[in-house]
């Protein structure tokens, strides 16, 4: 046990360690990418100038800047109005809901035309322009071109919206990009993300990244929530298993809904409210589920009524879903937050208080809550526009997955080795048990044993069984002369010979002292009396030699009696068998009765 734990320590170290290199990893390469990078471009006063951008040999590019935004006017491109500006107050940031421009505070439900010129070095090329999720109805063109609509008339339901792709050809060395925006579902109003604009294959593949990404996330959530799940059908008792499968499941189901665009492929004609109650709905189903999935990972530590109120106010968040408008609910969701925000900090309370308390796993627990606690932190700022980087809970969740996934391993594998170890200890101590330490033939324990079976078998079965009874003659002088340790090597030689002269079937034991028995399975007494006489004469002629000149024969007498008589208990076998004995050593010895 204490070699166990020894390595179990050794093992949370290192992977305390491993966990460390991995951050660093992470975080470095994130500066690289990010931090030391040179300056991209930016749009300013709604013109951004890309004549310097090499398309073949960068990544795509997010049109983030300030953008000329018309609020409430739905102007198309070659509009007049786009000429006629007033002062500076045209140009927003995007992304950006508009919800959150300045101090204008437009509201949710509204519209206005968002116009971007982007300026390139003239050369005639195929361009990429990737849109994000808008939570709202847009029609955009390219160069006067419409290229995209997802617009409904009055009385027609909105189409769900997601990020979409598209490939245009222009010769003319400025873009314009004009996109008009009308909200009237939802509380995330205008562009909420970056629009991107690439070279046609550098585009082509980011896409099939996100798609491959969003695929690979969906494969890891679905595989270890079937994994859980069926470890739980056969461990019922550990209700954790059953969440943390649910808890992934859901997760599998969001990246589904609101990642690139597999939702959108599946289901193309779904309504706006619809698709949208789906995505929103897995939010709250994913809180609820970890939450109860923790409860019993730290049931001994976590507070039953702090839980119940939590499960309380995010089932309550869970039916404003499924039962009102997303115009409510969405704009419900920033206070709903503060829920998640409440959630997560009674889970790391619960953690933190079992480490202290040494619980087994707990600091990976808390490991991988942190992973998850980075996701859940970027996608609450990123939804509340604190950051711009997009949503990446399933990505962070692959990571807890993983040490989760480490936690169930190692917590098997050592059961596993617990359960051989202590089988190994048991089979021995039932062996030890039954045998005799000085021969290594069975003892007088198993031969309650074996011969209260044998009784039962021969009157089931109807045939007989015998016991040999037999003592070493005049052993005391051998002991008195020769020492003890002689005496015990008589002792060994007949167990030997017992076990060579009978049958596989057969079962020689060593009754104690001098004494041993036969137990002859299948046997009437006269076979048994064949099978004593074999011993008896083989007994006779042995020879063990103590010294240079001196050689110890002896004999042995024996009794024989079976189990013919149906009212006879094994006792009274054995003592029939003892009377035999007794009369054969009566009779002058080394004879058979
Ligand atoms: P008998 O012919 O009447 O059987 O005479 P005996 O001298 O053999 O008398 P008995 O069977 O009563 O004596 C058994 C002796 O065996 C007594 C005890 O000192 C000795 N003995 C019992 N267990 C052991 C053992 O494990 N090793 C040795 N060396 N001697 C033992
Ligand atoms: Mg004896």
């Amino acid at each position: 046990m204490t070699k166990n734990r020894g390595i179990e320590i050794k093992m949370n170290v290192r992977l305390v360690r491993a966990f460390i290199m991995f951050v660093a990893c992470i975080s470095t390469s994130f500066l690289f990418s990010n931090g030391t990078a040179e300056k991209l471009p930016a749009a300013e006063d709604g013109v951004i100038n890309l004549s310097s951008y090499d398309f073949d040999n960068q990544d795509p590019l997010r049109l983030d800047g300030m953008w000329d935004f018309r609020w409430n006017d739905l102007l198309e491109p070659g509009d007049s109005r786009w000429e006629s500006r007033q002062n500076d107050q045209n140009f927003y940031p995007v992304p950006l809901f508009w919800t959150s421009y300045g101090d204008k505070l437009y509201s949710s439900e509204g519209q206005g035309t968002y116009r971007l010129l982007i300026e390139t070095c003239g050369q005639c090329r195929y361009y990429g322009i990737s849109l994000p999720e808008i939570f709202s109805e847009y029609k955009l063109w390219i160069n006067d071109e419409l290229i995209d609509a997802r617009w409904a008339e009055d009385g027609e339901p909105v189409l769900f919206l997601k990020p979409t792709t598209f490939f245009i050809y222009s010769e003319s060395n400025t873009l314009e990009l004009v996109l008009q925006v009308r909200n009237r579902s939802h509380s995330n109003a205008g562009i909420g993300q970056s629009i991107m604009i690439g070279s046609e294959q550098n585009t082509y593949r980011s896409h099939i990244c996100n798609i491959s990404l969003d695929v690979i996330l969906i494969a890891i959530c679905m595989f270890a929530g079937m994994y859980h799940t069926i470890i739980f059908i056969f461990r019922k008792e550990e209700k954790e298993l059953l969440y943390f499968g649910l808890f992934c499941f859901i997760l599998a189901l969001r990246t589904f809904s609101t990642g690139s665009t597999l939702f959108m492929l599946a289901f193309p004609g779904m309504s706006f409210i619809v698709g949208a109650r789906i995505a929103t709905i897995f939010i709250p189903l994913a809180v609820i589920t970890f939450l109860v999935f923790s409860f019993y990972f730290f049931r001994e530590y976590s507070p039953r009524k702090i839980f119940l109120v939590l499960l309380g106010l995010n089932s309550l968040y869970l039916i404003l879903v499924l039962a009102t408008d997303p115009m409510i609910y969405s704009t419900v969701y920033s206070y709903y937050l503060l829920i998640i925000l409440a959630t997560c900090v009674f889970i790391i309370g619960v953690d933190i208080y079992a480490i202290k308390k040494k619980k087994k796993f707990s600091l990976i627990f808390f490991l991988g809550f942190l992973i998850l606690f980075a996701g859940i932190g970027n996608d609450m700022m990123h939804y509340l526009q604190i950051v711009i980087t997009g949503y990446y809970l399933s990505a962070f969740f692959a990571g807890f997955i993983l040490l989760e996934s480490l936690i169930l391993s190692i917590k098997f594998s050592h059961e596993h080795q617990m359960v051989s170890e202590l089988s190994e200890r048991l089979d021995k101590a039932v062996n030890t048990a039954n045998l005799d330490p000085l021969t290594g033939i069975y003892n007088r324990r198993f031969l309650n044993l074996a011969g209260t079976r044998e009784l039962e078998l021969s009157r089931r079965y109807r045939h007989n069984f015998s016991l040999v009874m037999m003592d070493i003659d005049n052993f005391k002088p051998i002991n008195d002369q020769y020492g003890h340790d002689t005496g015990d090597r008589v002792i060994i030689k007949l167990a030997a010979l017992l076990s060579s002269h009978t049958r596989g079937a057969d079962i020689p034991i060593r009754f104690g002292g001098d004494e041993f028995v036969l137990l002859l399975p299948h046997t009437s007494t006269e076979e048994a009396l064949l099978v004593a006489e074999k011993v008896r004469a083989s007994v006779e002629k042995t020879a063990i030699p103590v010294n240079e000149k001196d050689v110890i024969h002896f004999t042995v007498s024996m009794g024989v009696a079976g189990s013919g008589n149906e009212d006879e208990s094994l006792d009274d076998i054995m003592k029939k068998a003892d009377e035999m004995l007794y009369k054969s050593k009566n009779d002058g010895r080394n004879t058979i009765h």
